[in-house]
Protein backbone atom coordinates (compact mmCIF):
# COMPACT_ATOMS: atom_id res chain seq x y z
CA UNK A 1 0.00 0.00 0.00
CA UNK A 2 2.62 2.43 1.15
CA UNK A 3 4.38 1.72 -2.24
CA UNK A 4 1.62 2.38 -4.39
CA UNK A 5 1.11 5.86 -2.59
CA UNK A 6 4.94 6.63 -2.78
CA UNK A 7 4.22 6.36 -6.82
CA UNK A 8 1.08 7.88 -6.80
CA UNK A 9 3.25 10.89 -4.78
CA UNK A 10 5.76 11.06 -6.87
CA UNK A 11 3.66 11.34 -9.93
CA UNK A 12 2.40 14.41 -8.45
CA UNK A 13 6.27 16.24 -7.82
CA UNK A 14 6.56 15.10 -11.22
CA UNK A 15 3.80 17.75 -12.17
CA UNK A 16 4.69 20.05 -9.93
CA UNK A 17 8.42 20.24 -11.89
CA UNK A 18 10.51 18.36 -9.21
CA UNK A 19 13.44 15.73 -10.50
CA UNK A 20 14.75 12.92 -8.74
CA UNK A 21 17.74 13.45 -7.00
CA UNK A 22 20.18 11.24 -7.36
CA UNK A 23 22.08 12.12 -4.00
CA UNK A 24 21.03 13.49 -0.79
CA UNK A 25 23.33 16.08 -0.91
CA UNK A 26 21.68 17.35 -4.05
CA UNK A 27 17.87 17.09 -3.19
CA UNK A 28 15.81 19.88 -1.75
CA UNK A 29 12.86 18.22 -0.74
CA UNK A 30 12.24 15.58 1.13
CA UNK A 31 8.91 13.36 1.97
CA UNK A 32 8.99 10.54 4.23
CA UNK A 33 5.89 7.91 3.38
CA UNK A 34 5.51 6.86 6.98
CA UNK A 35 3.97 3.85 8.79
CA UNK A 36 3.24 4.14 12.12
CA UNK A 37 2.10 -0.26 12.52
CA UNK A 38 5.05 -0.29 14.77
CA UNK A 39 6.82 1.90 17.38
CA UNK A 40 10.48 1.17 15.42
CA UNK A 41 8.89 2.11 11.80
CA UNK A 42 8.44 5.69 14.08
CA UNK A 43 11.59 5.70 15.56
CA UNK A 44 13.68 4.82 12.36
CA UNK A 45 12.06 8.15 10.33
CA UNK A 46 12.77 10.68 13.44
CA UNK A 47 16.40 9.23 13.15
CA UNK A 48 16.94 10.10 9.60
CA UNK A 49 15.00 13.79 9.87
CA UNK A 50 17.88 14.25 12.53
CA UNK A 51 20.61 13.28 9.68
CA UNK A 52 18.83 15.70 7.73
CA UNK A 53 19.60 18.92 10.26
CA UNK A 54 22.89 19.27 8.82
CA UNK A 55 21.97 19.17 5.47
CA UNK A 56 19.53 21.57 6.14
CA UNK A 57 21.98 24.34 7.65
CA UNK A 58 23.91 23.51 4.43
CA UNK A 59 20.84 23.98 1.97
CA UNK A 60 18.48 26.46 3.30
CA UNK A 61 16.35 25.72 0.35
CA UNK A 62 15.96 21.99 1.74
CA UNK A 63 12.14 21.03 2.62
CA UNK A 64 11.22 18.03 4.57
CA UNK A 65 7.64 16.66 4.60
CA UNK A 66 5.78 13.41 5.78
CA UNK A 67 2.54 11.60 4.68
CA UNK A 68 1.30 8.18 5.56
CA UNK A 69 0.29 6.92 8.43
CA UNK A 70 1.76 8.95 11.37
CA UNK A 71 0.30 12.16 9.77
CA UNK A 72 -2.93 13.68 11.39
CA UNK A 73 -3.80 16.50 9.89
CA UNK A 74 -2.39 18.19 5.87
CA UNK A 75 -0.40 21.57 7.61
CA UNK A 76 2.55 23.04 7.47
CA UNK A 77 4.97 24.89 9.78
CA UNK A 78 3.23 28.43 8.55
CA UNK A 79 -0.61 26.68 9.45
CA UNK A 80 -2.63 28.33 12.61
CA UNK A 81 -1.71 26.72 15.61
CA UNK A 82 -4.88 24.85 15.81
CA UNK A 83 -4.73 22.89 12.78
CA UNK A 84 -1.09 22.48 12.78
CA UNK A 85 0.01 18.77 13.15
CA UNK A 86 1.66 17.45 16.46
CA UNK A 87 4.67 16.59 14.39
CA UNK A 88 6.31 20.36 13.71
CA UNK A 89 5.44 20.80 17.22
CA UNK A 90 7.54 17.27 17.92
CA UNK A 91 10.34 18.30 15.25
CA UNK A 92 12.05 21.29 14.22
CA UNK A 93 13.40 20.05 10.95
CA UNK A 94 9.79 19.04 9.80
CA UNK A 95 8.13 22.07 7.45
CA UNK A 96 4.94 20.37 6.03
CA UNK A 97 2.76 17.10 6.88
CA UNK A 98 0.02 15.42 4.22
CA UNK A 99 -2.68 12.61 5.08
CA UNK A 100 -2.26 10.57 2.64
CA UNK A 101 -5.61 10.94 0.93
CA UNK A 102 -5.02 14.54 0.63
CA UNK A 103 -1.97 13.80 -1.84
CA UNK A 104 -3.64 16.13 -4.30
CA UNK A 105 -2.90 18.79 -1.25
CA UNK A 106 0.60 18.83 -2.09
CA UNK A 107 1.15 22.10 -4.19
CA UNK A 108 -0.46 24.37 -1.47
CA UNK A 109 0.83 22.81 1.78
CA UNK A 110 4.23 23.00 0.30
CA UNK A 111 3.99 26.82 -0.93
CA UNK A 112 2.45 27.45 2.51
CA UNK A 113 5.81 26.33 3.68
CA UNK A 114 7.72 28.04 1.33
CA UNK A 115 5.33 30.61 -0.20
CA UNK A 116 8.80 32.15 -2.31
CA UNK A 117 8.12 28.48 -4.03
CA UNK A 118 6.95 29.44 -7.74
CA UNK A 119 4.73 25.89 -8.38
CA UNK A 120 2.32 25.62 -11.30
CA UNK A 121 -1.14 24.69 -10.32
CA UNK A 122 -2.01 20.76 -10.67
CA UNK A 123 -4.70 19.39 -13.37
CA UNK A 124 -8.18 19.61 -12.07
CA UNK A 125 -7.85 15.91 -12.50
CA UNK A 126 -5.27 15.69 -9.75
CA UNK A 127 -6.98 17.59 -7.44
CA UNK A 128 -9.87 15.16 -6.20
CA UNK A 129 -9.54 11.60 -5.53
CA UNK A 130 -6.25 10.53 -4.52
CA UNK A 131 -6.49 7.38 -6.17
CA UNK A 132 -7.40 8.96 -9.37
CA UNK A 133 -3.68 10.15 -9.41
CA UNK A 134 -1.69 8.32 -12.22
CA UNK A 135 1.31 6.86 -10.07
CA UNK A 136 4.78 6.85 -11.54
CA UNK A 137 5.39 3.21 -11.33
CA UNK A 138 8.75 2.41 -10.58
CA UNK A 139 9.11 -0.74 -12.93
CA UNK A 140 7.08 -1.16 -16.22
CA UNK A 141 6.59 -4.64 -15.21
CA UNK A 142 5.07 -4.83 -12.01
CA UNK A 143 2.41 -2.34 -10.37
CA UNK A 144 0.55 -2.17 -6.94
CA UNK A 145 -3.09 -0.95 -7.42
CA UNK A 146 -5.07 -0.16 -4.73
CA UNK A 147 -8.42 -0.89 -4.91
CA UNK A 148 -9.67 -0.35 -1.38
CA UNK A 149 -8.59 2.24 1.43
CA UNK A 150 -9.09 2.30 5.27
CA UNK A 151 -10.10 -0.52 7.54
CA UNK A 152 -13.33 -1.36 9.38
CA UNK A 153 -12.01 -4.13 11.47
CA UNK A 154 -10.68 -2.64 14.15
CA UNK A 155 -8.66 -5.39 15.40
CA UNK A 156 -7.46 -4.05 19.06
CA UNK A 157 -3.76 -3.67 18.71
CA UNK A 158 -4.02 -1.94 15.31
CA UNK A 159 -3.55 1.83 14.33
CA UNK A 160 -4.55 1.68 10.56
CA UNK A 161 -8.55 2.17 11.10
CA UNK A 162 -7.50 5.80 13.16
CA UNK A 163 -4.78 6.75 9.95
CA UNK A 164 -6.28 5.71 7.44
CA UNK A 165 -10.18 5.64 8.15
CA UNK A 166 -13.06 4.03 7.41
CA UNK A 167 -13.28 1.25 4.68
CA UNK A 168 -14.05 2.03 1.25
CA UNK A 169 -13.76 0.59 -2.14
CA UNK A 170 -12.25 1.86 -5.37
CA UNK A 171 -15.02 1.81 -7.95
CA UNK A 172 -14.60 -1.23 -10.29
CA UNK A 173 -14.35 -0.13 -13.72
CA UNK A 174 -11.97 2.18 -12.61
CA UNK A 175 -9.60 -0.21 -11.41
CA UNK A 176 -10.09 -2.31 -14.03
CA UNK A 177 -9.09 1.12 -16.48
CA UNK A 178 -5.72 1.58 -14.28
CA UNK A 179 -5.12 -2.27 -15.02
CA UNK A 180 -5.72 -2.44 -18.53
CA UNK A 181 -4.01 0.52 -19.53
CA UNK A 182 -1.38 -0.77 -16.98
CA UNK A 183 -0.66 -3.93 -19.17
CA UNK A 184 -0.87 -2.34 -22.05
CA UNK A 185 2.06 -0.52 -21.12
CA UNK A 186 3.72 -3.90 -20.75
CA UNK A 187 2.82 -4.65 -17.44
CA UNK A 188 3.17 -8.15 -16.33
CA UNK A 189 2.27 -8.68 -12.97
CA UNK A 190 -0.14 -7.14 -10.66
CA UNK A 191 -1.02 -7.18 -6.94
CA UNK A 192 -3.94 -5.33 -5.75
CA UNK A 193 -3.64 -4.28 -2.23
CA UNK A 194 -5.67 -3.32 0.32
CA UNK A 195 -6.10 -3.81 3.89
CA UNK A 196 -8.99 -6.49 4.14
CA UNK A 197 -8.62 -6.75 -0.19
CA UNK A 198 -11.37 -9.64 -0.14
CA UNK A 199 -13.96 -7.10 1.60
CA UNK A 200 -13.59 -5.11 -1.40
CA UNK A 201 -17.10 -3.85 -2.35
CA UNK A 202 -18.73 -5.06 0.79
CA UNK A 203 -17.91 -2.06 3.64
CA UNK A 204 -20.77 -0.49 5.17
CA UNK A 205 -19.65 2.69 3.08
CA UNK A 206 -19.24 1.06 -0.08
CA UNK A 207 -23.08 -0.06 0.62
CA UNK A 208 -24.27 3.56 1.00
CA UNK A 209 -22.43 4.98 -1.95
CA UNK A 210 -24.44 1.75 -3.99
CA UNK A 211 -21.07 1.40 -6.62
CA UNK A 212 -21.18 -2.31 -6.31
CA UNK A 213 -24.99 -3.04 -5.83
CA UNK A 214 -26.28 -5.88 -7.64
CA UNK A 215 -22.42 -7.63 -7.85
CA UNK A 216 -22.47 -10.85 -5.95
CA UNK A 217 -19.03 -11.48 -5.14
CA UNK A 218 -16.86 -8.23 -5.67
CA UNK A 219 -13.58 -9.33 -5.52
CA UNK A 220 -14.05 -12.40 -7.07
CA UNK A 221 -15.90 -10.63 -9.88
CA UNK A 222 -12.85 -7.77 -10.23
CA UNK A 223 -10.40 -10.78 -10.18
CA UNK A 224 -12.54 -12.53 -12.72
CA UNK A 225 -12.44 -9.94 -15.65
CA UNK A 226 -8.91 -8.72 -14.77
CA UNK A 227 -8.25 -12.42 -16.16
CA UNK A 228 -9.79 -11.30 -19.06
CA UNK A 229 -6.22 -9.05 -19.15
CA UNK A 230 -4.38 -11.59 -20.14
CA UNK A 231 -4.86 -11.73 -23.69
CA UNK A 232 -3.54 -8.24 -23.55
CA UNK A 233 0.00 -9.92 -21.84
CA UNK A 234 -0.84 -9.57 -18.14
CA UNK A 235 0.56 -13.00 -16.40
CA UNK A 236 0.33 -12.83 -13.05
CA UNK A 237 -2.14 -11.49 -10.47
CA UNK A 238 -1.64 -11.23 -6.72
CA UNK A 239 -3.08 -9.49 -3.57
CA UNK A 240 -2.30 -8.26 -0.68
CA UNK A 241 -4.02 -8.68 2.69
CA UNK A 242 -6.50 -10.91 2.82
CA UNK A 243 -8.46 -11.45 5.87
CA UNK A 244 -9.49 -14.69 6.99
CA UNK A 245 -13.19 -13.85 7.96
CA UNK A 246 -13.28 -12.72 4.31
CA UNK A 247 -12.19 -15.73 2.61
CA UNK A 248 -15.02 -17.62 0.54
CA UNK A 249 -14.62 -21.09 -0.62
CA UNK A 250 -15.38 -18.79 -4.26
CA UNK A 251 -11.97 -17.29 -3.81
CA UNK A 252 -10.17 -20.60 -3.42
CA UNK A 253 -11.74 -21.91 -6.28
CA UNK A 254 -10.81 -18.52 -8.35
CA UNK A 255 -7.05 -19.45 -7.67
CA UNK A 256 -8.18 -23.10 -9.28
CA UNK A 257 -10.17 -21.51 -12.39
CA UNK A 258 -8.47 -18.32 -13.44
CA UNK A 259 -5.02 -18.79 -15.05
CA UNK A 260 -3.73 -15.67 -13.66
CA UNK A 261 -4.47 -15.56 -10.40
CA UNK A 262 -1.01 -16.90 -8.67
CA UNK A 263 -1.23 -20.04 -6.29
CA UNK A 264 0.21 -17.80 -3.49
CA UNK A 265 -1.59 -17.15 -0.39
CA UNK A 266 -0.88 -14.59 2.32
CA UNK A 267 -2.82 -15.01 5.14
CA UNK A 268 -2.66 -13.57 8.64
CA UNK A 269 -3.28 -15.34 11.69
CA UNK A 270 -2.22 -12.87 14.59
CA UNK A 271 -1.67 -15.45 17.12
CA UNK A 272 -2.25 -19.50 17.22
CA UNK A 273 -4.57 -19.35 20.64
CA UNK A 274 -8.23 -18.57 20.28
CA UNK A 275 -8.32 -16.36 23.63
CA UNK A 276 -6.05 -13.87 22.44
CA UNK A 277 -7.42 -13.90 18.78
CA UNK A 278 -10.57 -12.85 20.43
CA UNK A 279 -9.05 -9.91 22.88
CA UNK A 280 -7.38 -9.19 19.52
CA UNK A 281 -10.91 -8.73 17.80
CA UNK A 282 -9.81 -10.76 14.75
CA UNK A 283 -13.10 -12.48 13.99
CA UNK A 284 -12.27 -15.51 13.59
CA UNK A 285 -10.60 -19.11 15.39
CA UNK A 286 -7.87 -21.49 15.06
CA UNK A 287 -9.85 -24.23 13.06
CA UNK A 288 -11.83 -21.60 11.12
CA UNK A 289 -8.38 -20.54 9.76
CA UNK A 290 -7.17 -24.25 9.43
CA UNK A 291 -9.94 -25.33 7.50
CA UNK A 292 -9.18 -22.03 5.24
CA UNK A 293 -5.77 -23.99 5.14
CA UNK A 294 -7.40 -27.20 4.82
CA UNK A 295 -9.38 -26.54 1.96
CA UNK A 296 -6.47 -24.66 -0.07
CA UNK A 297 -4.23 -27.75 0.08
CA UNK A 298 -6.89 -29.68 -1.29
CA UNK A 299 -7.56 -28.00 -3.95
CA UNK A 300 -4.37 -26.60 -4.73
CA UNK A 301 -1.59 -28.82 -3.09
CA UNK A 302 1.57 -26.80 -4.50
CA UNK A 303 0.20 -23.49 -3.35
CA UNK A 304 2.43 -21.75 -0.91
CA UNK A 305 1.23 -20.35 1.83
CA UNK A 306 2.09 -17.27 4.15
CA UNK A 307 0.83 -15.51 6.86
CA UNK A 308 1.56 -12.89 9.81
CA UNK A 309 1.80 -13.33 13.42
CA UNK A 310 2.47 -10.99 16.75
CA UNK A 311 4.22 -12.35 19.79
CA UNK A 312 3.94 -11.03 23.11
CA UNK A 313 0.47 -9.69 22.80
CA UNK A 314 -1.01 -7.99 26.14
CA UNK A 315 -1.47 -10.52 28.29
CA UNK A 316 -0.04 -13.42 26.07
CA UNK A 317 1.23 -16.44 29.13
CA UNK A 318 3.64 -18.54 27.62
CA UNK A 319 1.26 -21.38 27.35
CA UNK A 320 -0.64 -18.89 25.16
CA UNK A 321 2.41 -18.71 22.86
CA UNK A 322 3.39 -21.87 22.81
CA UNK A 323 -0.17 -22.41 20.77
CA UNK A 324 1.56 -20.22 18.23
CA UNK A 325 4.63 -22.46 18.41
CA UNK A 326 2.72 -25.56 18.22
CA UNK A 327 0.75 -24.09 14.88
CA UNK A 328 3.72 -23.16 13.33
CA UNK A 329 5.28 -26.69 13.05
CA UNK A 330 1.64 -28.02 12.30
CA UNK A 331 0.81 -25.45 9.01
CA UNK A 332 4.50 -24.89 8.11
CA UNK A 333 3.81 -21.52 6.75
CA UNK A 334 5.76 -21.06 3.64
CA UNK A 335 6.87 -17.54 4.85
CA UNK A 336 5.44 -15.85 8.24
CA UNK A 337 6.16 -12.30 9.12
CA UNK A 338 6.42 -12.18 12.94
CA UNK A 339 6.03 -8.63 14.56
CA UNK A 340 6.87 -8.26 18.58
CA UNK A 341 4.03 -6.56 19.67
CA UNK A 342 4.34 -2.63 19.94
CA UNK A 343 1.73 -0.56 22.00
CA UNK A 344 -0.18 2.02 19.50
CA UNK A 345 -1.11 5.08 21.29
CA UNK A 346 -4.92 5.24 20.64
CA UNK A 347 -5.69 2.13 19.93
CA UNK A 348 -7.89 0.20 22.02
CA UNK A 349 -4.99 -2.42 23.41
CA UNK A 350 -3.23 0.47 24.88
CA UNK A 351 -6.39 1.71 26.44
CA UNK A 352 -7.84 -1.47 27.71
CA UNK A 353 -4.73 -3.96 28.29
CA UNK A 354 -1.22 -3.74 29.60
CA UNK A 355 1.85 -3.95 27.01
CA UNK A 356 3.02 -6.91 29.94
CA UNK A 357 4.78 -8.98 28.56
CA UNK A 358 8.97 -8.05 28.56
CA UNK A 359 11.39 -7.14 25.32
CA UNK A 360 13.24 -9.56 26.21
CA UNK A 361 10.11 -12.56 26.26
CA UNK A 362 9.17 -10.94 23.15
CA UNK A 363 12.44 -11.48 21.47
CA UNK A 364 12.63 -14.73 22.90
CA UNK A 365 9.67 -15.96 21.07
CA UNK A 366 10.29 -14.17 17.80
CA UNK A 367 13.78 -16.62 17.97
CA UNK A 368 11.76 -19.30 18.50
CA UNK A 369 9.23 -18.72 15.39
CA UNK A 370 11.88 -17.64 13.25
CA UNK A 371 13.82 -20.97 13.67
CA UNK A 372 11.04 -23.09 13.13
CA UNK A 373 10.19 -20.75 10.22
CA UNK A 374 13.82 -21.35 8.75
CA UNK A 375 12.99 -25.25 9.35
CA UNK A 376 10.11 -24.85 7.34
CA UNK A 377 11.25 -22.53 4.81
CA UNK A 378 14.30 -24.59 3.95
CA UNK A 379 11.76 -27.81 3.58
CA UNK A 380 9.43 -25.87 1.04
CA UNK A 381 12.01 -24.54 -0.67
CA UNK A 382 13.85 -27.94 -1.00
CA UNK A 383 10.51 -29.72 -2.44
CA UNK A 384 11.31 -27.62 -5.65
CA UNK A 385 14.58 -29.09 -5.89
CA UNK A 386 14.79 -30.37 -9.78
CA UNK A 387 11.60 -28.90 -10.28
CA UNK A 388 11.00 -25.91 -13.21
CA UNK A 389 9.25 -22.70 -12.25
CA UNK A 390 8.44 -19.46 -13.97
CA UNK A 391 10.19 -16.61 -12.76
CA UNK A 392 9.59 -12.94 -13.71
CA UNK A 393 12.95 -11.34 -13.51
CA UNK A 394 13.47 -7.99 -11.35
CA UNK A 395 16.71 -7.24 -11.27
CA UNK A 396 20.36 -8.43 -12.46
CA UNK A 397 23.50 -8.22 -9.81
CA UNK A 398 26.91 -7.02 -11.88
CA UNK A 399 28.89 -8.32 -9.28
CA UNK A 400 27.57 -11.81 -9.15
CA UNK A 401 26.34 -11.59 -12.38
CA UNK A 402 22.89 -12.97 -11.37
CA UNK A 403 19.03 -12.13 -11.65
CA UNK A 404 16.57 -12.14 -9.20
CA UNK A 405 12.99 -12.98 -9.47
CA UNK A 406 9.99 -14.40 -7.95
CA UNK A 407 8.51 -17.67 -9.21
CA UNK A 408 4.52 -17.27 -9.06
CA UNK A 409 4.19 -19.16 -5.67
CA UNK A 410 6.36 -15.83 -4.39
CA UNK A 411 9.50 -17.97 -3.80
CA UNK A 412 12.65 -15.63 -4.31
CA UNK A 413 15.05 -17.19 -7.07
CA UNK A 414 18.51 -16.59 -8.01
CA UNK A 415 20.09 -17.49 -11.12
CA UNK A 416 23.15 -16.19 -13.59
CA UNK A 417 22.15 -14.39 -16.28
CA UNK A 418 21.92 -10.65 -17.71
CA UNK A 419 20.95 -7.05 -17.58
CA UNK A 420 18.05 -8.10 -20.56
CA UNK A 421 16.36 -10.60 -18.68
CA UNK A 422 14.85 -8.02 -16.23
CA UNK A 423 11.06 -8.28 -16.68
CA UNK A 424 11.01 -11.05 -18.76
CA UNK A 425 9.50 -14.21 -17.85
CA UNK A 426 11.58 -17.26 -17.95
CA UNK A 427 11.73 -21.21 -16.71
CA UNK A 428 14.27 -22.10 -14.39
CA UNK A 429 15.21 -25.08 -13.31
CA UNK A 430 15.72 -25.10 -9.29
CA UNK A 431 18.82 -26.49 -8.61
CA UNK A 432 19.31 -25.95 -4.80
CA UNK A 433 16.95 -25.28 -2.14
CA UNK A 434 18.28 -22.56 0.81
CA UNK A 435 16.34 -21.10 4.10
CA UNK A 436 15.35 -18.07 2.34
CA UNK A 437 15.44 -18.55 -1.45
CA UNK A 438 16.31 -20.69 -4.50
CA UNK A 439 19.22 -20.98 -6.51
CA UNK A 440 18.39 -22.60 -10.03
CA UNK A 441 19.64 -22.29 -13.91
CA UNK A 442 17.72 -20.61 -16.57
CA UNK A 443 16.60 -23.60 -18.95
CA UNK A 444 17.26 -23.69 -22.74
CA UNK A 445 15.18 -24.50 -25.65
N1 LIG B 1 -4.78 -6.12 7.34
C1 LIG B 1 -3.91 -7.19 7.52
C2 LIG B 1 -4.53 -8.19 8.49
O1 LIG B 1 -5.52 -7.94 9.03
O2 LIG B 1 -3.93 -9.21 8.75
C3 LIG B 1 -2.57 -6.77 8.05
C4 LIG B 1 -2.09 -5.41 7.81
S1 LIG B 1 -1.07 -4.77 9.07
C5 LIG B 1 -0.88 -3.23 8.40
C6 LIG B 1 0.44 -5.65 8.84
C7 LIG B 1 0.86 -6.50 10.02
O3 LIG B 1 1.46 -5.70 11.01
C8 LIG B 1 -0.25 -7.21 10.75
O4 LIG B 1 -0.63 -8.38 10.10
C9 LIG B 1 0.34 -7.49 12.10
O5 LIG B 1 0.96 -8.75 12.16
C10 LIG B 1 1.37 -6.38 12.24
N2 LIG B 1 0.94 -5.39 13.27
C11 LIG B 1 -0.08 -4.54 13.20
N3 LIG B 1 -0.16 -3.79 14.33
C12 LIG B 1 0.84 -4.21 15.13
C13 LIG B 1 1.29 -3.85 16.42
N4 LIG B 1 0.67 -2.92 17.14
N5 LIG B 1 2.39 -4.48 16.92
C14 LIG B 1 3.02 -5.43 16.20
N6 LIG B 1 2.64 -5.82 14.99
C15 LIG B 1 1.57 -5.22 14.45
FE1 LIG C 1 -5.26 -3.60 11.12
FE2 LIG C 1 -6.93 -5.58 11.63
FE3 LIG C 1 -7.50 -3.80 9.74
FE4 LIG C 1 -5.56 -5.58 9.36
S1 LIG C 1 -7.72 -6.03 9.63
S2 LIG C 1 -5.47 -3.38 8.93
S3 LIG C 1 -4.69 -5.75 11.36
S4 LIG C 1 -7.36 -3.39 11.90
Amino acid sequence: MNYSDSERVASLLEKLGYLRAEKWEDTDLFIFNTCSIRQKGEDRVFGQIENLDRLKRRNPRLLVGLTGCMVRSTSSRNSQKEIKDDLMKRVDTIDFVFKITESHKIGEVLAEAEPRLDLPELAEADLNDYLKINPKYTTKFQAFVPIQIGCDKYCTYCIVPYARGREQSRPMDEVLAECRALVEYGCKEITLVGQTVNSYGLSALDKTTQKFEGIKDPFVTLLTKLDALRELGLNRVRFTSPHPHDYTDALIQAHVDLPSLCQYFHLPIQSGNNDVLKKMNRKYTVEEYKTIIKKIRAKLPNAAITTDIIVGFCGETPEQFEDSDKLFKELRWDMAYISRYSARPGTVATKAFKDDVPHQEKARRWHKLNDILEECSLENHKRFEGKTVEVLVEKFNETTGECEGKSRENKVVQFKGNQELVGVIVDIKIIKGLSWLMKGEMKTA
